[in-house]
């Protein structure tokens, strides 16, 4: 039975639209959802029939009420009140205006990012790794060069370190792993479906690592935003032992 109209079962088509709470809601919004037809036998036979009458960013605004009708429903089972219907009609659309803002933000830095070719700073509060990986042929072994800068540039961490033989370049910059210079293993590293390469298992690793921190923003920049962990990264080729320095700044 319905826990809010007392009627019925439980099944989706009923708690999303042909509850009376449900009804209430849709009641408020577009004229096609208003009328309310009755009589789908499933979720599916209803986003069909409305696929073909709403246009898409409309129907945008019915899956966001959808999705408050459900949290409300929730909310009431274990205990609270069903919000005022005025005020769900008017989140919904918020909750898109919200999203579709963020999306836009998003797209803007992504998009400026890679036209520049010097370091930037991180926000506030928030550090920034920029490494590099070199290839030594003829010795048989990579450099890692890593460095860890604050929002006013100063070194907080960098450090330099051999590596085994490896056959390419996005091997080494995998194994060196949150800014690098590689577009493809930063794609990779900021990809949220696993990745089925050969280095997928390395990446995997990385990316459960970085699931531990707080923010994250993985970037790819231009070799000139990636100069000092580029110089390390190639001193490197003449080291016997790792090196570290923490607040210092390397003497090369
Ligand atoms: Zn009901």
């Amino acid at each position: 039975m319905c826990p809010l109209c007392m009627r019925f079962s439980g099944s989706a088509i009923h708690a999303l639209w042909e509850c009376d709470a449900a009804k209430n809601v849709w009641a408020g919004s577009s004229k096609i959802l208003q009328k309310g037809v009755s009589g789908m036998a499933n979720m599916i036979q209803l986003m069909e029939y409305l696929l073909d009458r709403v246009e898409s960013q409309e129907m945008e605004v019915v899956l966001v009420q959808a999705w408050l009708i459900w949290n409300q429903r929730n909310r009431f089972v274990h205990g609270g009140k069903f919000h005022d219907l005025g005020w769900l009609n008017n989140c919904a659309r918020e909750f898109l205006e919200e999203y579709r803002t963020a999306q836009e933000q998003m797209r803007t830095k992504h998009v400026m990012q890679p036209n520049q070719d010097t370091w930037q700073p991180p926000p506030q509060s928030v550090f920034k790794l920029n490494f590099d990986a070199a290839l030594f042929s003829g010795l048989n072994r990579s450099g890692f060069g890593a460095v860890i800068r604050n929002e006013r540039g100063e070194v907080m961490a960098a450090m330099v370190a051999k590596g085994p033989e490896v056959f390419c370049s996005e091997e080494a910059e995998l194994i060196a792993f949150i800014e690098g210079d590689n577009n493809f293993a930063m794609k990779a590293i900021s990809a949220l479906k696993d990745d089925q390469s050969m280095l997928g298992n390395v990446i995997w690793d990385i990316q459960h690592l970085l699931r531990n921190l707080q923010w994250l923003r993985v970037e790819c920049t231009r070799r000139g935003g990636n100069r000092v962990a580029h110089v390390l990264a190639q001193f490197a080729r003449n080291i016997i032992d790792d090196m570290y320095w923490m607040e210092d700044v390397p003497p090369i």
